[in-house]
């Protein structure tokens, strides 16, 4: 069906920036039209209408009008402000972070309600304060799940076996997850996962978000499982999310 030549959106804004004298490009995601650029006239002028309310980590309802090259934002209401999430600089790192994960797995102008949705209730949990690590995870998980790559940890990607507790694993994205003990698999280095890891692997795919948020981790585990899903959306986004960069600067303080 093509875009009606006005038409209005939910939204989250991914990314921006200023162009022009006073104008901003923004990177828009929203349900029906996947994500797309738009641009927001006069946005940095002291007097615009849009400029408050047309920000980042916020769920937005936007009207715009169809352009020639970029659509144009005519009219902005923010409708979830999430102010909670922008108290801790980690909170919000991740919440960068998250964006520019859907921003690297999303096509322009493509339908991606469950994206969306996955996004939209990540911000919320970490507006409620849940632990930004722990959101993180659940929310890398189910893009993976998503993007229909969902990481084997049930049985070893080469043979097909059911992994078994007692036995030592290897964790080899390239292959989509753990690889027992008895398979050669490719020459790797610190590919090794505990047993602990890989159940905690399990969790993000089983359990709803309330029950992950309640357990009782040892840091160590937790630590194990932030690498191996890093390494893995690595290998299927292709690269390392620029503002990693960033929320483990702000971690490290
Ligand atoms: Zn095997």
């Amino acid at each position: 069906m093509p875009i009606p030549r006005l038409y209005v959106t939910d939204a989250i804004v991914l990314s921006r920036f200023d162009y022009g004298e006073a104008d901003r490009i923004m990177t828009l995601f929203t349900p029906a039209h996947g994500k797309f650029k738009a641009i927001a006239k006069g946005v940095r002028r002291p007097t615009s209408r849009l400029g408050g309310a047309l920000e980042p980590l916020a769920e937005l309802k936007v009207a715009l009008a169809r352009g020639r090259t970029f659509d144009v934002v005519t009219q902005v209401e923010v409708t979830h402000a999430w102010l909670r999430l922008r108290d801790s600089l980690e909170s919000a790192a991740t919440a960068w972070y998250l964006a520019e994960l859907a921003d690297r797995s999303i096509e322009e102008r493509h339908e991606t309600e469950g994206l969306y949705a996955l996004l939209r209730r990540a911000y919320e949990l970490l507006d409620a304060g849940m632990d930004s690590g722990r959101v993180a995870r659940w929310y890398e998980m189910n893009l993976a799940d998503e993007l229909g790559v969902r990481p084997e940890v049930d049985r070893c990607v080469e043979c097909d076996r059911m992994l078994e507790a007692d036995e030592q694993f290897r964790w080899v994205p390239p292959l989509g997850g753990v690889l027992c003990s008895r398979c050669p698999g490719p020459p790797v280095e610190r590919a090794g996962i505990t047993v602990d890891a890989v159940k905690l692997l399990k969790a993000y795919q089983r359990m709803d978000v309330e029950a992950l948020a309640g357990l009782r981790l040892p840091p160590a585990v937790e630590r194990e499982v932030e690498e191996a899903m890093r390494a893995f959306l690595r290998v299927s986004l292709e690269r390392d999310a620029r503002s990693l960069e960033f929320l483990d600067e702000v971690r490290r303080r």
